[in-house]
């Protein structure tokens, strides 16, 4: 599974460059006492939860066997691939690949001018191993971006790239620059016999745009929200899908011109996020950090409309989120704890003002 990246509102405007994150070394692991894998009907190996698993429980907190940065190639894929040690090796070749040929033979040529003459009999072989081992990235590669989110790779996790898709996951990944781990959260409480669902896409899309989408891992999608009848579901997350997109324009336009922003528009904004924050709890979709992220932008509304008490709830609920979604060692969780500081703090001066 390619897991792209998950909608997000840059929350820049917090200073986390200078936020000191304890550097921690909390080792990688993958909770097998709460899972185990076992072969689906249709989606080939997947992982099943062996016991009940509380809302918020780290599943795995994996370290890469391969990781590269976004421009790289069919040659140097192969070439770490093959410098894998033993284990790690076996692993990489074990998992799917379900993905195509792509259009790009440059490597081929480059192959080619790095392989001796007498390689020519065997070149054919050569080519389809490379192809093998870039299928087989393409189709369970996750996006890690860098701490200061400047720089993207792409890393292979190989027991967490057992999870199969679902548009209403109950678990999150997302890779954690700070402990340099994929981390997987159960998002709610999850009973013992579920199957453990991420979601590679980004599940505000209609479906129409997910299952497009989905056909990159070459699987039609069975979850609940492809399979509903209900057109207003599809209906609700166009809409989710578009809020957002406005949230990110007018946050952008205000970070650029704050000092001129004017009452009306920080009002037009947060009743933007307010319809958002509706919608997402309305389509069950309260249990992924997309709401962390809109309560976020409301957050920073609230307190220039001084609606300071809406600051500190949302704020406290992001809190929450990031905790549940990503864990205490995220710069997620810190940012939102900086969050609810400000929300406080803005909070307090209002009162004291007031009395
Ligand atoms: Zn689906």
């Amino acid at each position: 599974m390619t897991i792209l990246d998950p909608p997000s509102i840059d929350i820049s405007t917090l200073t986390l460059t200078d936020v000191p994150l304890k550097p921690s070394n909390p080792g990688s692991y993958a909770r097998r006492d709460l899972y185990e894998e076992r072969q689906t009907p249709e989606s080939g190996v997947g992982a099943f939860a062996t016991t009940k698993i509380p809302s918020g429980t780290r599943i795995f907190c994996e370290e890469s066997i391969v990781m590269l940065p976004d421009e790289a190639d069919h040659v140097e894929l192969y070439n770490m691939v093959k410098e894998l040690a033993g284990e790690k090796r076996k692993m990489y070749w074990d998992l799917a690949a379900s993905t195509k040929a792509g259009k790009d033979v440059r490597w081929i040529d480059k192959l080619r001018d790095s392989c001796d003459e007498d390689v020519s009999s065997t070149f054919n072989d050569l080519v389809a191993a490379h192809e093998q081992a870039w299928s087989i990235y393409e189709t369970n590669r996750f996006t890690c971006k860098s701490l200061d989110g400047n720089t993207k790779s792409l890393g292979i996790f190989p027991q967490s790239a057992r999870l199969n898709h679902s548009c209403s996951p109950n678990v999150f990944h997302r890779y954690n620059p700070v402990i340099n781990r994929l981390t997987v959260h159960a998002l709610r409480d999850i009973e013992k016999g579920e199957e453990l669902f991420t979601s590679y896409i980004d599940i505000c899309h209609p479906t129409v745009v997910r299952r497009h989408i989905l056909k990159h891992w070459g699987f039609r999608c069975r979850c609940s929200a492809c399979d509903s009848p209900d057109d207003d579901e599809d209906y609700r997350r166009k809409r989710i899908e578009d809020l957002l997109a406005k949230i990110k324009k007018s946050e952008t336009k205000r970070l650029k011109n704050e000092s001129k922003w004017t009452a009306k528009e920080y009002q037009r904004s947060l009743g933007t996020v307010i319809k958002c924050i509706r919608l997402l709890q309305k389509e069950g979709m309260e249990e992924t950090d997309t709401l962390g992220v809109v309560y976020t932008e409301g957050v920073k509304l609230a307190v220039k409309v001084g609606e300071e008490e809406n600051a500190v709830e949302w704020a406290e609920k992001v809190v929450e989120i990031e905790r549940k979604c990503l864990g205490e060692d995220s710069k997620e969780f810190v940012a939102a704890g900086e969050l609810l500081e400000m929300a406080r703090g803005v909070g307090a001066k209002a009162a004291a003002e007031g009395s």
